[in-house]
């Protein structure tokens, strides 16, 4: 016969050990009801730093209103707090805590030990308890203000929870979750997580980052930039939503639902399911949204008395809530799905991208397994841009095309010219008018112009060559062009230094794609769209042109042909110009704009030798700017620019060192001649009415597409070597690539 067991009373501190426990069932736990103490204490900076995955220490700084002295010896018994005196005060809670059970429970299974300071005190206490109970009376310390709680050796009395907590590493990456959660939900608050030893914090948020920066910091840009955000009140059920809800371009494996009712991170399967349907319309197959949600409920409605481990909620009217959130949301995606916004990334056509990832449509079925003569679809290359171009799609059908041979007449010569302007390079004397000003432009190139075919190849090599070997190149120019006058020889140490710095900068990868790039179409003046290979590349024409003629003036250094003014600028107005202009920043400290003007045409007065010699840049004795050195065949600058460069010329370059002078020269001088949005109307392409009309002008009466096509993109494949930092500054995006589209479609 099996006796029944005798029943006795448990010891205090096993009853006590057994219910801590289960309040704290991992270092986690702990970490949470300590955070929600800081944060119940209006800290705004919280540092969290463990051992071992908060096994064998972790330790809460923040700078909170701190615990009074005399509350130190009941502080980690049970059923003390600082938040709740009646139960009534329940139902309207404003705090995380308020049972006072937190700080008793660890202390029951950790050593625990606090250091405090109050705003009035007048230094810190120090305390240590065992079992619910002080050790012995606070000692005081130095301390700043708010509270530093130290829990060492988590479980040290229950070896079973011990032994089921065997992996640190486990446990950290569940600290880093909570935390980086709170520290989303709750921002100006700064945050952070990091392991003992370690100077860089896992988790770490500022002081003043939104919401939104946040999610950014924890979760990555490539969730945060594709967040709508959310903000909806229903009055109805007397609640209020707020949040960030990833859109339609997003989906993950797993979901991440950061869900706060009434400021407390909790679970809901039911909210979970609800939304996850919606998103099952918007997303692939299996794949799963980002979420942060903080719904705020009347506090009567939701019951915040649930034991401090169990996440999930229940609330009132919880089914109608629900539904509410679903259609708000619904409506949300909605709203983003008719417009998405693509994101480029700044990518390299470096050697591993120019090799590998590409086949050829030629040499597609040698590599292709099983392809016997045509390459897959997603393979194929466009590789002549006159095939199509996005201006097919964008203009009426039956308008004239661009690019066919287009004829001008100057000075009772007819030119023809066609797009690809190969014939142009012998004209000798085109008058041209530039619109809307009263300056007529004349082009006469002096010297063998940039277009001339034999003289991109001598570039090209020149440029990737040492220096020392210009001379050679230059001569065998000079042979192949022997009518053409002399090209003069410069052996300035400052400009072959020069020369080889864009040489050292050049980036190969960047380079190919620029010569073998089929021109896509103008976005607008200051960007292009350009394929390469299975690649779509956006190009910032303001930033590739400014590089060109900077590298046009100087590698061509004192070879320039003229642009003449037909009647010449006079220097003081257009310094006046530019000083009236808020671009120049001229202040009444500077001193009246009429003594500066004067001084800046005095100035460059001086410097006409060398401006005429060098750069083609004409300055009489009177003051006036009488031409400007012609850096590419059919291209003017706008002059709208004109005034800016000149006072730059004058105030930003530094005219006592050699190199830099010229350094700064040309990239002023490069920065005018860049293709500006601000100087460019976006005209449609004009083709003349009436090719005999005298003064037509070539090249300033082309609108800016054209220029950028026919003119700029194709001296990019010739006379630029594009400097590394292109790749990184977003100076060229790559859009897309093609077999990522199909990889796109297919999923459709
Ligand atoms: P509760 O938060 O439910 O009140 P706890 O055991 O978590 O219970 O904390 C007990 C009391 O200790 C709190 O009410 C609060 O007054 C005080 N306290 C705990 N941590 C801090 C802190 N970091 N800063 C200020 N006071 C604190
Ligand atoms: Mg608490």
């Amino acid at each position: 016969m099996v006796t029944p067991g005798v029943i006795r009373r448990l010891e205090e501190t096993v009853v006590n050990r057994i219910a801590a426990g289960e309040v704290i069932q991992r270092p986690a736990n702990a970490i949470k009801e300590m955070v929600e103490n800081s944060l119940d204490a209006k800290s705004t900076s919280i540092q969290v730093t463990v051992k071992d995955g908060g096994l064998k220490l972790i330790q809460i700084q923040d700078n909170g209103t701190g615990i009074r002295k005399e509350d130190l010896e009941i502080l980690c018994e049970r059923f003390t707090t600082s938040k709740l005196q009646k139960f009534e005060d329940l139902a309207s809670i404003v705090t995380y805590g308020f049972r006072g059970e937190a700080l008793a429970s660890i202390s029951h299974v950790a050593h625990v030990t606090v250091t405090t300071k109050t705003a009035d005190g007048k230094c810190a206490f120090r305390a240590s308890y065992c079992d619910g109970r002080l050790k012995a009376s606070p000692k005081p310390c130095a301390g700043n203000q708010g509270t530093q709680i130290t829990v060492e050796d988590l479980f040290y009395n229950i070896a079973t929870r011990r032994k089921a907590l065997k992996n640190p590493s486990d446990e950290y990456s569940r600290i880093v979750e909570v935390m980086s959660r709170y520290a989303i939900h709750n921002s100006g608050v700064s945050f952070a997580v990091k392991k003992q030893g370690e100077t860089v914090a896992d988790v770490r948020t500022l002081p003043n980052a939104s919401t939104l920066d946040n999610i950014r910091t924890v979760f990555g840009n490539a969730v945060s930039r594709e967040l709508i955000e959310v903000c909806f009140e229903d009055p109805k059920f007397a609640f209020k939503m707020k949040g960030y809800i990833s859109n339609a371009n997003y989906s993950v494996k797993k979901c991440i639902f950061l869900l706060f009712i009434n400021h407390r991170l909790v679970e809901s399967s039911a909210l979970r399911k609800a939304i996850e349907t919606v998103y099952a319309a918007y997303l692939p197959k299996n794949t799963h949204p980002f979420l942060y949600l903080s719904l705020e409920v009347l506090p009567q409605n939701v019951d915040v008395n649930v034991h401090p481990t169990k996440h999930e909620v229940h609330f009132l009217h919880e089914d109608s809530i629900i539904e509410s959130v679903q259609q708000h949301i619904e409506s949300k995606l909605l709203g983003s799905n008719s417009s998405r916004t693509y994101f480029t990334q700044t990518l390299l056509p470096g050697p591993a991208i120019t090799s590998n990832d590409f086949i050829k449509p030629s040499a597609a079925s040698a590599t292709l397994p099983g392809s016997s003569d045509k390459p897959y679809a997603h393979q194929m290359v466009r590789t002549d841009s006159k095939e199509q171009k996005i201006d097919a799609f964008l203009q009426p059908i039956n308008k004239p095309q661009e690019g066919p041979p287009t004829t001008v007449s100057t000075d009772g010569r007819t030119v023809c010219q066609d797009s690809e302007m190969e014939d142009i390079s012998d004209i000798d004397l085109l008058a041209v008018e530039e619109a809307g000003s009263s300056n007529a432009i004349i082009q006469k190139p002096l010297h063998p112009c940039n277009d001339d075919p034999s003289s991109a190849p001598a570039r090209k090599r020149s440029r990737v060559d040492s220096p020392g070997e210009i001379k050679e190149v230059n001569s065998s120019r000079e042979m192949t062009a022997a009518h053409l006058p002399k090209r003069r020889i410069i052996n300035l140490t400052s400009i072959l230094t020069l020369q080889e710095e864009i040489n050292n900068q050049n980036h190969a990868g960047l380079q190919d794609m620029l010569q073998n790039h089929s021109f896509v179409g103008c976005v607008n003046p200051q960007w292009a769209l350009v394929q390469y290979q299975t690649k779509l590349y956006l190009i910032n024409t303001t930033k590739l042109s400014q590089e060109l003629f900077y590298q046009i003036l100087i590698y061509d250094f004192g070879n320039f042909g003229v642009l003449k003014l037909s009647s010449p600028a006079p220097l003081y107005e257009l310094a006046m110009l530019a000083l009236d202009s808020p671009e120049s920043g001229w202040t009444e400290e500077d001193g009246p704009k009429e003594g500066l003007a004067e001084y800046i045409v005095d100035f460059l007065k001086t410097k006409s030798e060398m401006l005429q010699d060098y750069f083609s840049l004409g300055i009489d004795e009177e003051g006036n700017l009488t031409g400007l050195p012609l850096l590419l065949e059919n291209y003017v600058p706008a002059l709208e620019g004109l005034p800016m460069f000149i006072l730059r010329l004058a105030t930003e370059v530094n005219w006592d060192e050699e190199k830099e002078c010229f350094e700064k020269l040309c990239k002023e001088c490069g920065m005018f001649y860049s293709i500006r949005k601000e100087y460019m109307l976006e005209t449609e392409p004009h083709v003349s009415p009436n090719p005999g009309q005298q003064n037509q002008e070539l090249g300033t009466d082309k609108p800016w597409k054209w220029t950028v096509e026919h003119v700029v993109s194709k001296a990019f494949r010739t006379l630029l070597l594009p400097p590394k930092h292109f790749a990184e500054d977003g100076s060229i995006l790559q859009l897309a690539n093609l077999p990522d589209l199909y990889k796109v479609f297919e999923r459709c």
